[in-house]
């Protein structure tokens, strides 16, 4: 997420990092059109992103697909991916999604393993598919989706569990920070707590989807573009305000409700890596 006047910079700026990728890489998969930015030293990675891209629609056909076509900007520094984001002392930042593209840093830079930029690039991925089903171009940044809906989702998508607190650790945050609060301020802690707030969301997520379905969570999208903010429209489609699905939650994760249920096998792909890599 960015605020709108950075973004408007952004998008009609030349200058900066994102102007100087000359190189244009068109790419249609499974009828979803990618174009891929990058300049004509990143051919390795370029070639990276590539691959993550084929393997990640798949994954994203769980929410219907993506609406629109997306640019994905290939930076080759983190010095360029934070120039890009106007953001300094992100240091564990690798991507950064909106409405209809990704800028990335150079996986090389950053790892050796294949799985790990694939997840990256579909949790991103996620993102924009979020963001274009929820909204438009104009209204996107209007609805207030939480942290916790948004990197929940994604982690979900990209099948990444293996990199976030587990249930058990998440309840033990819960129990030994019982005056905060994740949902409502889970942007400001995550500054300091990424991975805590990114697992509580994760756990937030797969608690909503298993209790309440797929359809519903499409449902809320659809509720979202029709006009409602992010509140409202879970109101209206999941039939409990967002704080009372909070208290069933967060009740849940303090009476170790989840002990006994089986972890799903698609967590067991993903391997070990460091947590916190997209926003
Ligand atoms: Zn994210």
């Amino acid at each position: 997420m960015i605020h709108r006047a950075c973004l408007f910079l952004l998008l009609v700026g030349c200058a900066g990092p994102l102007g100087a990728l000359r190189v244009e890489t068109p790419l249609t998969i499974s009828g979803q059109r990618f174009t891929l930015r990058s300049d004509e030293r990143s051919a390795a990675d370029r070639q990276l992103l590539e691959q993550a891209l084929q393997k990640a629609t798949p994954g994203l056909a769980r929410w219907g697909g993506l609406e629109l076509p997306v640019t994905v900007y290939l930076l080759a520094t983190h010095d360029d991916l934070e120039a890009a984001v106007h953001r300094r002392g992100f240091g564990w930042l690798r991507a950064w999604a909106r409405y209809d593209d990704v800028i990335f840093q150079a996986p090389s830079t950053w790892t050796t393993s294949q799985p790990v930029v694939e997840q990256l690039v579909l949790h991103e991925l996620t993102h924009c598919l979020l963001f274009q089903r929820s909204g438009t171009r104009e209204t996107w940044l209007e609805k207030k989706i939480p942290l916790w809906f948004r990197e929940g989702m994604a982690i979900s998508t990209a099948v990444q569990a293996p990199l976030y607190p587990s249930l058990e650790d998440s309840a033990l945050w819960l129990v030994r920070n019982p005056t905060l609060d994740a949902f409502r301020d889970g942007e400001v802690l995550s500054e300091g707590q990424s991975a805590e707030m990114y697992g509580i969301a994760l756990h937030a997520f797969n608690f909503l989807e298993r209790r309440y379905g797929t359809a519903h969570i499409q449902g809320l999208m659809t509720a979202m573009r029709k006009g409602s903010d992010f509140e409202t429209a879970f109101d209206k489609t999941i039939g409990v305000p967002v704080v009372r699905f909070q208290k069933d939650f967060e009740n849940y994760l303090r009476l170790r409700a989840f002990r006994g249920i089986r972890r799903p096998q698609r967590s067991d792909k993903a391997g070990a890596v460091t947590p916190g890599q997209g926003m």
